[in-house]
This record gives structure tokens, C-alpha cells and sequence, in this order.
């Protein structure tokens, strides 16, 4: 018999089909085919809100929710790409201009309150543009419903809302976000609670002892914020 090229290649051809068909779908789930942009604030000689009492940086609790968030996004399917994987220094206009260029569905920038005062503790999102406010307000709903039964002090966790605030990163990125404040590490009850880290090392994705699957006040703030997204898609596809 003859060599026969052509059907050579289309034996080819076919394998090549099987082999693109078997291929995992990059993300499945309710999130396929969204882009969720995920900003830890502060970072580099800015450690954000800072205990004493407790050696805790916000830039540190930031990151370690950030990378919580983004593995139980990515579960429900999302593409997640984040303004910083580390103890980086990133400005307000480095961080929009890294969520525009990746396209990003939406924004979330992930915080932690603090005041002078140490009494007030409570949930609060931020929007700037008229867009963000539906995400900033599923947002806060799914922060308040999940983290005031939890809280130290749950008859005081305040209902601050969705508010209005000048922020950069928001004011600067094209698509909608919003900024959480998720609870206030100035609390001593929460800064007790946020001591224990979600992970062992930043981006190990390995739970540390005091954190199985999500079991502390960092790991529910990232289940709520989780939460939040997963409503702001169910909503926004009415
Ligand atoms: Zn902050």
C-alpha cells in the first residue's frame, strides 16, 4: 500500500479535536468566563491599619483573605488576577491600571477598618461610580449577614452600608468595584480574631492549624465576600 498523506492528517487532525475536546473547560461553574480583579490593599512600607497590641498589619490580613477569595472564586469558575501576591508597594493608579488591562468584570479591593476609637466594629463597602454601587451593595449584605452573627459583640456590629468614597483604585478602574471593609481590626475582639491566618505562608494555599477549611474570622470574611460576588452575578444576569 502506498503511503496516503491525506488520510495521515486527518488521523491527525482527529486526535488533535479529541485531545482539545478532553481538555478541562477553563472555568466551569457560575462564574465561567468572569474576570475578578482582586486588590489587597496597602502593601510595602504601607502596612495599612496596624495593632500594636498584636504585631497586625492590614496589608498582611488583606493578602491572606485576597488569596482565600481568589480559590473559592476560581472553584465557582472565575479567571482571578490580583494587584499584588506579596508584600508589594502598589499605588491607586498602579492597581486600576493593572484591573483595566486585564479586562476585569469587576473589582474588589479588600481592606480592614480601624478608627481611633475601639468600640465601633461593623461592615462597610465602598463605590465611587454610579456602576459599582450594585456590587458594593451585594457586597455589604452578604458582609453584614455573615459576619454580625460571628462577631464578637454581635448586637454591636453596625449596618454601615454601601457609601460613597473617593477611593483611587475605584475612581480610576473602568469596570464596576467596590472597596470592602469588611470589620474594624481596631476592635480588640476582632483584632483577637484576625490574628489567626487562613493560610501558613502567603500563596502556599496550605490551611494553617487554626483555619481548617475557612473556620476563622479571616476565612468567614472571605466566605462572605465570596458570597457577595456569587449574588452580584446571580442578580446582574435578571
Ligand atoms: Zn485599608
Amino acid at each position: 500500500m502506498p503511503h496516503r498523506p491525506t488520510r495521515t492528517i486527518a488521523y491527525a487532525v482527529a486526535t488533535l479535536l479529541l485531545l482539545v475536546a478532553a481538555l478541562p473547560v477553563s472555568g466551569a461553574g457560575p462564574l465561567s468566563g468572569k474576570i475578578v480583579c482582586l486588590d489587597p490593599g496597602h502593601g510595602g512600607m504601607d502596612p495599612g491599619a496596624y495593632n500594636a497590641a498584636n504585631d497586625l498589619r492590614e496589608s498582611d490580613i488583606n493578602l491572606d483573605e485576597a488569596y482565600a477569595l481568589s480559590a473559592l472564586l476560581k472553584g465557582a469558575g472565575a479567571t482571578v488576577v490580583m494587584t499584588r501576591t506579596g508584600n508589594q508597594a502598589k499605588t491607586e493608579s498602579d492597581r486600576a491600571a493593572f484591573c483595566n488591562q486585564a479586562g476585569a468584570t469587576i473589582l474588589v479591593s479588600v481592606h480592614t477598618n480601624s478608627v481611633a476609637d475601639p468600640n465601633p466594629d461593623g461592615a462597610l463597602t465602598y463605590y465611587y461610580k454610579t456602576g459599582d454601587v450594585p456590587l458594593a451593595q451585594a457586597l455589604h449584605e452578604a458582609l453584614y449577614s455573615t459576619l454580625a452573627p460571628t462577631a464578637p459583640a454581635p448586637t454591636d456590629f453596625i449596618y454601615f452600608g454601601a457609601r460613597r468614597f473617593r477611593a483611587g483604585v475605584l475612581r480610576r478602574s473602568t469596570m464596576p468595584g467596590s472597596l470592602a471593609e469588611p470589620v474594624f481590626l481596631s476592635s480588640p475582639g476582632e483584632a483577637a480574631l484576625l490574628l489567626t491566618p487562613i493560610y501558613t505562608a502567603p500563596g502556599s494555599g496550605i490551611f494553617s492549624p487554626g483555619c481548617p477549611a475557612f473556620n476563622c474570622r479571616r476565612g468567614q470574611i472571605a466566605q462572605a465576600l465570596y458570597r457577595g460576588v456569587l449574588a452580584y452575578f446571580a442578580a446582574s444576569a435578571n
